[in-house]
């Protein structure tokens, strides 16, 4: 089948690059010029384990990329909308760049003959598909909704494990509002060895914001339990482990910490609140998700301020950029809320990260950025570990750089050492 990606980010290049895999001529879009020129000349637009492989394997053969939405239309059988949906000013989900690309893809469809299936893969709140996107292709193509297809595909891939996700997938889901469509979008994932669950489009969109606010739902849950049991003098993670046996509740996203933050659970537990409101529902169990999520950032800065009183002039190594190991991405990262603290509070900020250091300098201009831990330790009053790299684990040995070897610990990474001070955040 021939295909158009709308929208090269995380989503849409990995979609691109593994429908390529999957046999399928794709055709990627975007508004951003370099984009297309990294992905044409076969190098991804952003870091994901195997995704350089892909491209290089694909490029200038089932894949290509393209700013011009006409071409892409003209020379593809389904399109898929994978631009980002951000929050507002007020946490609701903003839909503005999916109604920019449904009136690009609209337009560009007024010139096409023939079926063609438009399909959602955003995340979008429920109702969006069928209220916002047809309407809009709609105008804008001047075709009528049985003259062309639409359909809802949720992607629930993790960043950091995209390709493997993708190409193994516990779920897929396909919502459309006429078989024709969803059949068509259901077959374009054959090659792939999982069932394909079949909604209508409001479903679709719904199962994947309770996918993640449950995933949400359970880290703030675990966190709530870690902060009453490190008052209790408990260990959580022995409370969690013997809790997770128990085979209704699995032992995933137990693990308490500094919290969740990345491109999606945050924005889309957002999302889902502000549609309950529109809908005039209080949701109140999915705002403490939130709100607890909020507060955890702050704890790891009262602990270093208990340890260490006033903490201006102090210089504070913070070790973990990212919002979580194995990506660059640093959107809703956890480290940005303690950063932002250290420095109001007048420390000096030593960080680094293995991948993120370059895009957290966009956004903290005067902390300081190192390239290895051991320099980032050197002369530190303290040190807060934020992402869980695997090479954090072991840094016994680099401790010595430090002035002072008080540790606070945000992912559970590290045990206590003879000769570090280590404070767990809720252990
Ligand atoms: P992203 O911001 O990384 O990428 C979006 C891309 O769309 C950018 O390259 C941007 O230049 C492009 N774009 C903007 N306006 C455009 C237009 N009018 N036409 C064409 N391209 C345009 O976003 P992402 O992280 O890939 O997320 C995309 C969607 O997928 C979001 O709704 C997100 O919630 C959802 N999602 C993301 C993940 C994830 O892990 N990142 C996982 C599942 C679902």
């Amino acid at each position: 089948m021939r295909i158009s990606v709308i929208g090269t980010g995380y989503v849409g290049t990995v979609s691109g690059a593994c429908f390529a895999e999957l046999g399928h001529e794709v055709i990627c879009v975007d508004v951003d010029r370099s984009k297309i020129d990294q992905i044409n000349a076969g190098v991804p637009p952003i870091y994901e384990d195997g995704l350089s492989e892909l491209l290089k394997k694909h490029v200038g053969l089932r894949l290509s990329a393209t700013s011009d939405y006409e071409f892409a239309l003209m020379n593809s059988d389904v399109s898929f909308i994978c631009v980002g949906t951000p929050s507002d000013a007020m946490g609701n989900i903003d839909l503005g760049i999916v109604k920019a690309a449904s009136a690009s893809l609209g337009e560009a469809l007024k010139k096409k003959k023939g079926y063609h299936v438009v399909v959602v893969k955003s995340t979008v709140v429920p109702e969006t598909t069928e209220k916002v996107v047809l309407p809009i292709i709609e105008k804008h193509s001047g075709k009528r909704p049985e003259d062309f297809g639409i359909a809802m595909n949720p992607e629930f891939l993790r960043e950091g494990k995209a390709v493997h996700d993708f190409m193994n997938p516990d779920k897929i889901v396909v919502g459309s509002l006429d078989m024709r469509a969803g059949d068509i979008v259901a077959s374009l994932y054959s090659g792939l060895e999982c069932d394909v669950t079949r909604t209508n489009p409001r479903t679709a969109e719904m199962i994947k914001y309770v996918n993640n606010s449950f995933l949400a739902t359970k880290i703030s849950f675990a966190n709530e339990v870690g902060n009453i049991c490190k008052e209790l003098g408990i260990d959580t993670y022995e409370v969690m482990k013997a809790v997770g046996k128990d085979f209704r509740i699995g032992p995933h996203f137990l693990n308490s910490g500094a919290g969740f933050g990345g491109s999606c659970f945050p924005k889309d537990v957002k999302a889902l609140i502000g549609k309950a409101h529109e809908i005039g529902y209080e949701p109140l169990l999915l705002k403490s998700v939130i709100e607890v999520n909020e507060k955890q950032p702050s704890r790891m800065v009262g602990l270093l301020k208990n340890r260490l009183g006033n903490i201006s002039g102090k210089k504070i190594a913070v070790l973990g950029l990212a919002f979580k190991n194995d990506t660059d991405d640093i959107r809703e990262s956890r480290s940005i809320p303690v950063i932002k603290e250290l420095l109001d509070n007048g420390a000096k900020v030593l960080a680094y990260d293995p991948m993120a250091n370059g895009n957290m300098k966009k956004i903290f201009g005067s902390v300081e950025y190192h390239s290895s831990v051991e320099s980032a330790l050197r002369g530190a009053d303290a040190c807060l570990i934020m992402t869980e790299w695997d090479e954090f684990r072991s840094l016994d040995k680099v401790f010595g750089f430090m002035k002072n070897r008080l540790i606070i610990d945000g992912r559970h990474m590290l045990a206590p050492g003879k000769d570090i001070e280590y404070v767990g955040l809720c252990w």
